[in-house]
């Protein structure tokens, strides 16, 4: 279908040797549009079961730098999906009471119930990104938070979670056309923060901050995926793909219903 996105558990994360604007095959604009349709269709069949047996949940977290895309992704991938079934969680700077606790505080009060998906739009991952990237705690702090990370991941996994982890990989340059769209086109400039300038000035060292969270946390039972993302359609089509995989993989069954049912008649 599209092309593989995980590497090995203890390899490096190579973000840099992978390209942004990659596409497997011969996938276009309309046939991913078309392909997207069909496995959000089978997606929304598969998170009602979910829903229906109670059992375990699925995290999708969604990761990137700036105009990555990670809300056009929810927008294109989850739409269709019972909102019932289903939460976005988006991470902002913490409040006050939130850094009163430790990091994961926030995040594991957010974790999908049973039966249902949820998808964070940024994550704990912010804790050893933007972060280390600004100092905002000093560095022997952050470097024990990939272990943490890897550990409070594993409890959810143990806890009935599936997690499917996923950066939308962009180019500097895509980044730079994005950005300017959003000042150039009237519409879109709510969307423009002057504090993406100063973000982007810091582009290598975010890079730097990201292979080492996705090498680091790149776990069997908790692995990254690694979106080409420079085309959104592209990028679509594979986290759709993903999504549909994950759910496939999970195969939620419907509970038994109660026994004796047959000829009941309701009056
Ligand atoms: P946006 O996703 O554009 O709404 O921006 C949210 C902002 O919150 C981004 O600049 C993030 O880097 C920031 N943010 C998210 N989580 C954290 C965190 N744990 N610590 C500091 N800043 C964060
Ligand atoms: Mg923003």
């Amino acid at each position: 279908m599209t092309h593989p996105t995980t590497f090995k558990p203890g390899s490096d994360a190579d973000i840099h040797k992978i390209d942004p604007r990659h596409v497997e095959g011969d996938w276009d604009k309309e046939s991913a549009a078309a392909q997207i349709e069909e496995n959000t269709a089978k997606s929304r069949e598969l998170a009602y079961k979910l829903y229906a047996e109670d059992r375990r949940a699925l995290l999708v977290v969604l990761q990137g730098m700036d105009t990555a895309g990670k809300d056009g992704t929810i927008r294109v991938v989850m739409t269709g999906i019972n909102p019932q079934t289903f939460q976005i969680k988006s991470f902002k700077q913490p409040s006050e009471t939130e850094l009163d606790h430790d990091f994961l505080w926030r995040i594991h009060n957010a974790v999908p119930r049973r039966g249902n998906i949820g998808v964070f739009n940024r994550s704990h991952y912010e804790d050893v990104l933007v972060v280390r990237v600004h100092n905002l705690v000093p560095e022997d702090e952050w470097r024990k938070r990939y272990d943490k990370i890897n550990a409070f991941e594993e409890l959810l996994v143990e806890g009935g979670v599936t997690l499917m982890k996923c950066f939308l990989h962009v180019s500097k340059e895509e980044q730079r056309e994005r950005l300017q769209s959003r000042l150039d086109e009237p519409h879109k400039r709510w969307k423009f923060s002057r504090a993406d300038l100063a973000e982007r000035l810091l582009w290598d060292d975010y890079q730097k901050a990201y292979e080492d969270a996705l090498t680091k946390c790149n776990t069997k039972d908790a692995p990254w995926h690694i979106v080409p993302s420079d085309r959104k359609w592209y990028r679509n089509l594979v986290v759709s793909q993903l999504l549909l995989e994950t759910l496939e993989g999970m195969d939620p069954q419907f509970p038994a219903p109660e026994a004796g049912l047959d000829g009941i008649v309701v009056e």
